[in-house]
């Protein structure tokens, strides 16, 4: 260490010290030098900004000690290439994972703060959609946690997904302006910035030796600057690096057009430059033809590349051929994909390497991860606007093309409609660029997110590239971090865990299993129920004061939040409702378990039927909440904006999990996760992880419902008829009648009937196929909650088997089988 490196003794304890006292003085030192306050006129968000800020110091002593040992060790690297990072909240889960949660608590208490308060002043940073987002950054957690040198790489969006609120029971968009009072996580490297090439054409030219090569003459320049964010792993020293780009104007543009008088072009430029970094596109699922979302994605692919082989050319004994020993690329779905004729370009062209030995580096370096069987979810570009954006990588893409056809030939003589099929352009709806292809060909490993999954994408979408390369294939569960989904969220459960199983779980999430036992001792299965019913007290509150309802903790919390989606079914859950809704209203007598259904989730504001889902939740819900006859047995709320810090008050408070789409459509899912985790026992279908899920807690703690994968297939071959399933139940007819006639739209005929006739005349994900199957079993959740002690039974036994779905598992398995990424010792 040079004399440069080492922090001043007496600043050492202030910027590092860990304990109380030495927070306590970072926190006061932060008011006066980073936020300049007077102490009179300090509120809790100063006091949140001075602690981020403090927090972060602590972090960054690690992350300079992380960078170090690496590069002295000449350690491979993860770079994992995401579109999004649903981080949440930052605050708790750092201080949890540097250890300082209660020294914290303590500076702040000296200072008159309440470190509850403090934390509930965090925006949260949402640059992603829903599970796939959330899955990065439970990826960085445990990346962190198990010692894996790290860098996440993508996009510092400035508008995330948008905030969600409810008028009149309809979804509105409200902008989500998450950086206005600054973002104490980052630093800004304004020296860390790539110029990233667009639009133009290409020339061919003759280098000093002659050889044939080519250059992309851009129709412009956009600069990427890099914004570091720490990720600090829980009880380690490692701290890794999520590395997020902006769009900001190439300088010397400006001064061009300002050098020729027209000033204004020049800040229009600027302007549009920065564009490209605004808004995260809402849209979970169905791919959008958008140049601005390819130039998002080639964006932060291509800084992210550039950022790579400079960091290769500063290693000494280094070159460029050694790249798959020192860095693995992995793809998160085919949004990064571009990256693969990206590495191709900056090899041969700008490296001036071979062909073949650049497409061995490429191929070395990439994974691939596929997250979805959707066809409508693949991406593909139309071939004219890709062309028009990035001229340069079509020809290297219809190069990849042609070598890759001649293997397939080779591999398979005379079939030339498997070469039609496996073609990179496709050839249907006019010429497409079909990404999730180019990512397969360019990966030396492809995997996806469920043994369901994995196995569907070897006899569906990517069957003719499985039987090309079946050894390239495997699957990885996914997993969520036990951090922030059971610690943070569940202090509760956290204490309970740490006194019977002892806190190793934290790291070792199948140490859980150390809890069986308890699950026939009645004392804590009282503690159990205890428990639960203390996060369902808290929700309740969090609840009634975002909607006005009010929820009994004693009853049975039933949950789906996640995207609405047609596939998710959201609908289903509510034609159930109204069955439940129905009995009643005939019935008064009859004994229902009393029950909350609790809702919450966005709809891409340009999915129709999926804000009308929506809207048929409130308005059912108002009706039952209204209604003295019922609402002793029912109740049913829609929460609105989900995001992930609601998600830590709503998974612990969950006693049942809804997890109900239709068999083959949900890749995996990881609420269906988060819920088993924190003790809620599962309704669901055989689809994606549910399968593992069920398999783990075993088949008689799990509600299973439904038509299999087989059986969809089955019944959509034989061309499936709604009709038949409608005149065979006339319960079913009965509730489609009641939505339909207007009865929870005073009314109104007109609003669920688009959401009624999609369902009685094309009903495309099978909700009335599933439908007697479901409400059956929902008979048979109400009757086994009736046995408290047979249900904490069953809680209890799920979160004991949910070890398996700890995402420290899920990166092992990456970096064992896909990116050959060892544990560093960090040292300090
Ligand atoms: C876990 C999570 C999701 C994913 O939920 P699924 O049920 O797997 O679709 C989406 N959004 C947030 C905020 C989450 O925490």
């Amino acid at each position: 260490m040079t004399d440069l490196d080492a922090p001043s003794p007496t600043a050492e304890r202030a910027r590092t010290g860990l304990s109380a006292d030495a927070l306590r003085r970072a926190i006061v030192d932060h008011v006066r030098y980073s936020i300049g306050r007077p102490a009179a006129a300090l509120r809790p968000e100063h006091y949140y900004r001075a602690l981020a800020l403090a927090v972060r110091d602590r972090m960054q002593d690690n992350r300079v000690a992380s960078t170090q040992t690496s590069l002295d060790l000449g350690s491979k690297v993860t770079c994992y290439l995401s579109a999004e990072f649903l981080m949440g909240p930052q605050l708790g889960a750092n201080l949890l994972n540097l250890g300082i949660e209660n020294a914290a608590r303590a500076a702040l208490a000296e200072l008159g703060q309440d470190l509850d308060e403090v934390l509930a002043c965090e925006e949260e940073p949402g640059l992603g959609n829903g599970g796939l987002g959330r899955l990065a950054a439970c990826y960085l957690d445990s990346l962190a946690t198990l010692a894996r040198p790290a860098i996440g790489y993508g996009i510092r969006y400035e508008f995330g997904i948008f905030d969600q609120e409810i008028h009149d029971g309809w979804q509105v968009e409200k902008t989500d302006n998450w950086l206005v009072n600054g973002n104490p996580w980052e630093i800004a490297k304004p020296d860390v910035h790539y110029p990233v090439l667009w639009g133009g054409h290409t020339e061919r030219y003759a280098d000093d030796a002659g050889v044939q090569r080519v250059r992309w003459i851009p129709g412009r320049i956009i600069q990427g600057v890099a914004y570091d964010t720490p990720i600090q792993g829980y009880g380690v020293k490692t701290c890794n690096v999520l590395t997020l780009w902006s769009a900001r104007a190439v300088q010397s543009f400006a001064l061009d057009a300002f050098n020729t008088g027209d000033y204004y072009k020049a800040v229009e430029e600027e302007v549009t430059s920065e564009t490209v970094t605004k808004v995260l596109y809402p849209n979970d699922e169905p791919e959008v033809g958008k140049r601005l979302r390819l130039l998002q994605q080639f964006f932060f692919v291509s800084c992210s590349l550039q950022h790579v082989l400079h960091i290769m050319d500063d290693l000494a004994d280094v070159s460029v051929l050694d790249l798959p020993k020192r860095f693995a690329l992995q793809l998160n779905d085919t949004h990064p994909s571009i990256g693969v004729a990206e590495l191709m370009r900056l090899l041969v062209d700008e490296r001036r390497l071979d062909w073949d030995t650049a497409w061995a580096i490429t191929v070395a370096t990439f994974g691939y991860t596929n997250h979805t069987l959707l066809p409508e979810a693949l991406e593909k570009w139309p071939l004219g606007l890709f062309g028009e954006s990035l001229p340069r990588h079509l020809e290297i893409i219809y190069e990849i093309n042609s070598r890759f056809l001649d293997e397939v030939r080779a591999k398979f003589p005379g079939d030339e409609e498997r070469v039609r099929r496996m073609s990179l352009i496709g050839e249907d709806n006019g010429k497409t660029v079909k990404m999730a292809y180019l990512a397969t060909v360019g990966s030396h490993a492809i995997n996806g997110v469920a043994a369901l999954h994995s196995e569907l994408l070897k006899s569906s979408v990517l069957k003719d590239f499985y039987e090309l390369w079946p050894e390239r294939f495997s699957n990885k569960t996914n997993g969520v971090t036990p951090r922030r989904f059971v610690a943070l969220s569940n202090p509760g459960l956290r204490a309970l865990l740490d006194r019977t199983v002892g806190d190793g779980w934290l790291t070792h999430l199948d140490r859980l299993r150390g809890l069986e036992p308890f699950a026939d001792d009645p004392g804590f299965r009282q503690e159990w129920r205890d428990m639960k019913r203390a996060n369902k007290a808290r929700l309740a509150e969090f609840v009634v004061a975002e909607t006005g309802v009010e929820l009994d903790p004693t009853w049975l919390f039933d949950i789906q939040v996640k995207r609405i989606h047609e596939y998710k079914r959201q609908h289903l859950n509510v034609l159930n409702i109204v069955t439940q809704y129905l009995r009643l209203k005939k019935n008064p007598g009859i004994e229902i378990a009393p029950r909350a259904f609790i809702f919450g989730g966005k709809a891409a504001p340009g999915y129709f039927l999926a804000k009308r889902i929506i809207k048929l939740i409130t308005a059912v819900g108002d009706m039952i909440n209204n209604d003295p006859t019922v609402n002793q047995y029912l109740k049913v709320v829609f929460l609105p904006n989900f995001n992930v810090q609601n998600a830590h008050l709503i998974y612990p408070a969950a006693n049942l999990s809804e997890q109900i789409s239709t068999a083959g459509k949900e890749a995996s899912g990881t609420g269906n996760m988060k819920f088993m985790m924190n003790g809620a026992l599962t309704i669901g279908t055989l689809d994606g992880a549910n399968v593992e899920i069920r398999e783990e807690a075993g088949a008689e703690n799990f509600f299973l419902f439904g038509l299999t994968v087989e059986e969809v297939e089955a019944l959509k071959h034989d061309g499936y008829r709604p009709a038949d399933f409608i005149e065979a139940n006339p319960e079913l007819a009965s509730v489609l009648d009641l939505i339909a006639g207007g009865h929870f739209s005073h009314g109104d005929t007109e609003v669920f009937r688009p959401l009624v006739d999609n369902l009685r005349y094309d009903d495309p994900f099978l909700v009335l196929a599933d439908y007697a199957s479901y409400v059956e079993c929902q008979d048979r959740v109400s009757a086994a909650w009736k046995d408290r002690d047979a249900w904490s039974r069953m809680s209890i036994l799920n979160s004991a088997r949910s070890g398996k779905f700890s995402s420290d598992r899920a990166i092992e398995e990456y970096c064992d089988d896909i990116w050959g990424v060892r544990p560093v010792n960090v040292v300090t």
